[in-house]
């Protein structure tokens, strides 16, 4: 199909691009809530589009923007590294694959200390199933209702969302849900079980956590019956909720831990499986039993490297609590002024989600949002929840600009509503 776009602006264009060569009905959902215009570049916490405006991002990419765009040290990396080799070859080894490998092992808990590297969330979640199901010989895969772990064939089947799951199905069989937090459920991990693969806090579903009970029963339960315990910390991961990792709380460390997002330094996609010395025995028998052509690239290794030394130089994860305090407080404080609307607002470090008495409120807010230059944007599970992850590195003055942008989008929207019901009356 070809459309004449000689008569569009440029805004107009990129956006007839997405109706016409991407996703149809996802641009008419982004114009609905008021978001019309490109993207141009990106530092910090601010996105800037073509008309000039900026925009503070309190989405950052679903939780991936950890260090900041465009953060200087993490570019400087990347940009040396293209320069140099991107792709490895394959069949040489490779510095900067063995040094993020090792990284891992440094900072993550317990005796995690392999790795594999793919390029994305999902494709952890889909390598952590694989292993679990050949280190143990067994295929029961149980995970939690509300989950999210990807959209892949794996990931979607430990996913506990019927509506991402049920148009594909026969899925991953031998896949069981059960709720999150109910300790009792836990009793389905039994000797046929591989793996229970779980979130430290559940972003997608809506900013809900683990209690560190929970965690702490799951961890006894794969102990009693053999199975695997997973961490997927793809959100929560490197200093999200105000600790370096979202299960550190609970105290409790998995036979394997997923991550992605933030290890790409809000640079390079880069997804990671960290395992323990046991469960990488099945590589001893095949080492390419999993691979990935992409996977572990030294662009996304220098990134990711560079990424985690930001993380630690700048004490983000120390930040992402305090700052995470202050937004918590401001989004409260607006809570406060229009309880009504607004139910909870939950979270930890900067992983906060506000539950809205309905999901037209969402809606409006965030499109009051935008309307004011802040982004936020629904959890993918639950519709009465905005999300609110920013970069680690926002500041004081950031936060108070979206503290003020929600507040004054829940006052318009509180407007908007009685403006319906006088109509209606
Ligand atoms: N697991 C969790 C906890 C996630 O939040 C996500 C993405 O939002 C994924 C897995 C999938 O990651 P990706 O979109 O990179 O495939």
């Amino acid at each position: 199909m070809s459309t004449s776009q000689e008569t569009l602006s440029f805004d107009e264009s990129v956006v007839a691009g997405y109706e016409n060569y991407l996703n149809p009905g996802l641009a008419s959902v982004m114009k609905f809530v008021g978001l019309d215009s490109v993207e141009m570049e990106a530092y910090g916490c601010t996105v800037v589009d073509s008309r000039g405006n900026k925009f503070l991002d309190c989405l950052g990419g679903y939780g991936t923007m950890s260090v900041g765009y465009s953060h200087p040290h993490v570019v400087a990396a990347v940009q040396d590294q293209v320069a140099k080799q991107a792709f490895s070859c394959r069949i040489l080894f490779n510095e900067h694959t063995a040094k993020l490998a090792q990284k891992l092992a440094e900072i993550t808990p317990g005796d995690l200390q392999f790795s594999f590297f793919c390029n994305s969330g999902t494709e952890a979640a889909e390598g952590a199933i694989k292993i679990a199901r050949k280190a143990t010989g067994r295929t029961k895969l149980i995970s939690t209702n509300g989950s999210f772990h990807g959209k892949s064939m794996g990931g979607l089947s430990v996913s506990g969302r019927e509506k991402y799951k049920t148009p594909f199905g026969p899925l991953v069989p031998d896949c069981l849900q059960i709720p999150y937090n109910d300790i009792e459920s836990l009793s389905f991990i039994d000797e046929q079980t591989a793996a229970f693969i779980v979130e430290p806090v559940q972003g997608e579903n809506g900013i809900i956590e683990a209690t560190d009970e929970f965690l702490q029963a799951a961890r006894a339960r794969c102990d009693e019956t053999g199975a695997l315990l997973i961490f997927d910390e793809i959100q929560t991961g490197l200093g999200r909720t105000g600790k370096m990792w979202g299960a550190e709380r609970a105290g409790v460390t998995p036979d394997l831990l997923l991550l992605a997002k933030a290890l790409s330094g809000a640079c390079i996609p880069i997804g990671a499986i960290v395992g323990t010395p046991k469960t990488w025995e099945i590589f001893a028998e095949n080492p390419l039993i999993h691979s990935s052509t992409f996977g572990g690239n030294p662009l996304a290794c220098r990134a990711a490297l560079a990424a985690i030394e930001v993380i630690e130089n700048e004490n983000l994860v120390e930040k992402s609590a305090v700052q995470g305090e202050k937004l918590l407080n401001a989004l409260l404080a607006a809570k406060n002024e229009f309880p009504d609307l607004v139910k909870e607002v939950r979270g930890r470090g900067l992983m906060l989600g506000v539950e809205f008495a309905h999901d037209d409120i969402a809606g409006l807010v965030i499109a009051g949002m935008a309307a004011r230059g802040v982004l936020a944007a629904y959890t993918l599970n639950n519709a009465t929840v905005i999300r609110f992850e920013p970069p680690l590195v926002i500041s004081d003055a950031e936060i108070e600009l979206a503290g003020t942008a929600f507040r004054d989008a829940l006052q318009q929207a509180q407007e908007l509503l009685e403006d319906i019901d006088m109509d209606e009356e």
